[in-house]
């Protein structure tokens, strides 16, 4: 069957058909329909975060990890010191990128299971005053962890210490605030939460430190200052736009404002997540998270311990169903991710249950 398989990974995600309907003209870089649609696509997700008065939006070509390295590239001067809270892979990765920008930085490792602590911050930011800026990863994509944004924010402003956020995984979904919640650089992408095509990210600037940006970035394709300013003085994108991906974002968040936007986006996926997480509970699978650390987007399994369990043929067999399960990203236990957003409802994942089920069975892996 050529049927699209469903994606239960946390990007790229199941779209719908008119978003991938949008992808079937070309643009012109230059031209002023081009313009439009890009100017709109950024108007609508200043909107999103209420960040028309504080915040400028800045897009950028690549995966979401372009925009992450870009930001801090363009935010943090050279002599600038980052402190980046670490409870997991994307956290290590935020970190990794941070040092090879050649900036000073101290990763602050903590639980994987757990959210970071807003007031160990605290603590870490009274003892070494170098620190220049802050990173958090919203939602850890590795176990799937909320982490406390706004107690975090809240830290940070105290201080006076720059805030840098990695919402890849929660924009969109999770409530962001711009007018209560205070960041220089918050990053999220296309292809996650928007329900998007991947191929663009964009970031959030606060303007009080727009001005200062000029010049920080030892990159010229990475710099969001001169992509800003170039932008607004004529429209276009600095070097070559992904104009499908521009226009197929455009039509995901014209269906994201018709669903009712941020809070519809989160009913959905929380009653995605609970069909989910129950469905799964009957086939004798365990969350890894405790439930009050969890976000709605992606959820980690303990895998079987079935000696006839392997995750690439688990993976294969799900697959033969019509559904894409995504390895797991821990490095103590064997597990295995189910994501819980897209263009998807609680029916597909009831159907995503019951493909599992009979992966059990096709697999002769009785669960306990
Ligand atoms: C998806 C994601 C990214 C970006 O990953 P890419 O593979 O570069 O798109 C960054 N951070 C988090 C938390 C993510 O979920």
């Amino acid at each position: 069957m050529d049927r699209d398989k469903i994606l239960l990974t946390p990007g790229p995600l199941t779209t719908t058909l008119r978003t991938k309907l949008a992808m079937l003209k070309d643009w012109g870089s230059w031209d002023a329909d081009f313009i439009a649609v890009t100017a709109s696509v950024r108007k609508s997700l200043l909107n999103i975060v209420h960040g028309q008065e504080s915040h400028v939006v800045v897009p950028l070509q690549g995966s979401g990890t372009f925009s992450v390295e870009a930001a801090v590239a363009t935010v943090v001067p050279r002599d600038g010191h980052v402190l980046v809270l670490d409870n997991g892979a994307y956290c290590k990765r935020a970190g990794r990128l941070t040092t090879l920008m050649g900036r000073r930085c101290t990763i602050h490792e903590s639980d994987e299971a757990h959210a970071v602590s807003a007031s160990v911050l605290d603590g870490l930011l009274a003892q070494d005053p170098s620190i220049t800026h802050v990173i958090l990863i919203h939602c850890e994509t590795g176990a799937g962890v909320l982490n406390p944004l706004q107690a975090v924010a809240d830290v940070c402003a105290r201080h006076g210490k720059g805030l840098i956020v990695d919402a890849m995984s929660s924009f969109g979904a999770l409530e962001i605030d711009a007018r209560t919640c205070q960041f220089d650089a918050l990053i999220a992408a296309s292809g996650k939460c928007l329900e998007g095509v991947p191929g663009m990210g964009f970031v959030f600037i606060r303007k009080a430190i727009l001005d200062a940006c000029a010049g920080n970035s030892q990159s010229l394709a990475m710099d969001l200052y001169d992509q800003y300013q170039y932008m607004e003085k004529t429209g276009q994108w600095r070097f070559t736009p992904p104009t499908h991906v521009v226009v197929a974002l455009a039509e995901a968040i014209a269906q994201f404002e018709a669903e009712g936007g941020q809070p519809a986006r989160l009913a959905r996926y929380r009653a995605n997540y609970e069909a989910l997480v129950q469905g799964m509970a009957g086939l004798g699978f365990k969350p890894f998270l405790d439930p009050a650390e969890q976000a709605p987007i992606i959820v980690t399994f303990h895998a079987p311990t079935h000696p006839n369990y392997d995750f690439k043929r688990f993976y294969e067999c799900a697959k033969q169903y019509g559904f894409l399960l995504y390895p797991g990203k821990l490095t103590q236990v064997e597990t295995f991710r189910v994501g819980c957003i897209g263009a998807i409802g609680p029916n597909e994942m009831r159907q995503a249950v019951h493909a599992v089920a009979q992966t059990l069975q096709t697999l002769g892996i009785a669960q306990g």
